[in-house]
């Protein structure tokens, strides 16, 4: 039986957080196993925000270092530099020729970057604008349809549909599958930030709110002794305010039903004590964290194991995207002889 095809990568901008781990890595450890699956380091995608790239060559190799240390076996999944694959930009030309200005003015993760731009004193370039169109052609590239990512990518994939299907029906073809994110049969999520709103970012402003698998164990604790809480329940079954729902649904994430019972029961019962929410929230953090960035530490010492994976995963994710190209192209009618 052919197996599924599923595509997912990460931007090099930053320490790989825990929203990254939580929201999308660890659905590719899973996926390996049973889909066709192709994870990439999203280089050119740094570059719509993050122009100034004299950091990308260090970045790029701590989050192929990261994949491995978190469990992506080469011999099981093809891991590759997206900017080695010139297949990418070709596609992404074409592609743009379909994309509408209006639609991708519209999606609120572009909306949300033009305000933070426009107040820093930045302009607004193609790139930006035309980032999901990359996205879109990342995916379609090798004609997957499944999509490992967190609840943020959500518009994203909505334009990768619409575009898939918009090339099927001017060119009279059935050549790129919808496709859709995926997360082990349940909903998308956001990992939210520890700074009581929003969700973990690798841009957010403040340095505590979130939580790099490099983070040592100290910092771990730090941080998390730092997020922000309220002065407690002061009725039963009380709803929650965002930042202790927050610390709640990071707890959901990374610690055993019985604990996060413990202290739903607790507040519940209006006698919970942070401190100590906050204590088992970070013990646990540290068990999840640690054994990661020691195997990146690990990795990132061998660099020519991390040369070797990119290279050969760069030859098996050019020759799906050549594949993908030279049909999209034949289906345009750009074959001349
Ligand atoms: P990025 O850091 O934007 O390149 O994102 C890499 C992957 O991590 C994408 O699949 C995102 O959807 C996912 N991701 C980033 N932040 C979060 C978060 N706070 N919660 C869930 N998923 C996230």
């Amino acid at each position: 039986m052919t197996k599924e095809i599923a595509v997912s990568g990460s931007r090099p901008t930053g320490f790989i957080h825990l929203g990254n781990y939580l929201g999308a890595i660890r659905n590719y450890v899973k996926m390996q196993d049973n889909f066709s699956c192709y994870f990439f380091i999203a280089d050119y995608h740094s570059l719509t925000t993050h122009y100034e790239a004299q950091n990308l060559p260090q970045l790029t190799r701590e989050v192929l270092a990261t994949y491995l240390a978190c469990g992506l076996d080469p011999q099981k999944c093809v891991i590759y530099i997206q900017s080695e694959i010139p297949q990418i930009p070709e596609l992404y030309l074409l592609f743009n020729m379909l994309a509408y200005k209006g639609e991708l003015e519209k999606v609120p993760t572009f909306k949300d970057k033009v305000r933070s731009q426009e107040q820093s004193g930045r302009s607004i370039s193609a790139g930006l604008l035309t980032y999901p169109v990359l996205m879109a052609v990342d995916i379609i590239v090798h004609r997957a349809t499944k999509v490992p990512v967190g609840k943020d990518q959500e518009a994203h994939l909505e334009i990768a549909r619409n575009l898939a299907n918009r090339f099927n029906y001017q060119f009279q073809t059935t050549l790129f599958p919808e496709p859709y994110g995926y997360n082990d049969g349940s909903d998308l999520f956001k990992v939210p930030s520890l700074d009581g709103s929003g969700k973990m970012s690798k841009s957010a402003t403040n340095p505590n709110s979130a939580i790099y698998l490099m983070d040592d164990d100290t910092t771990i604790r730090k941080k998390v002794m730092k997020a922000k809480t309220d002065a407690g329940p002061t009725e039963s079954n009380q709803t929650k305010p965002e930042e202790i729902q927050n610390l709640f649904d990071l707890m959901q994430l990374v610690s055993s039903s019985e604990i996060v019972q413990h202290y739903e029961t607790q507040y519940n019962n209006c006698n919970i004590r942070y401190g100590d929410l906050k204590k088992q929230l970070a013990e646990d953090m540290v068990q999840l964290v640690a054994p990661i960035r020691n195997n990146i530490h690990d990795l990132m010492k061998n660099e020519e194991y991390l040369k070797k994976v990119v290279r050969d995963g760069a030859e098996q994710a050019r020759q799906s995207a050549d594949a993908t190209l030279q049909a999209a192209k034949k289906a345009i009618g750009i074959h001349y002889f």
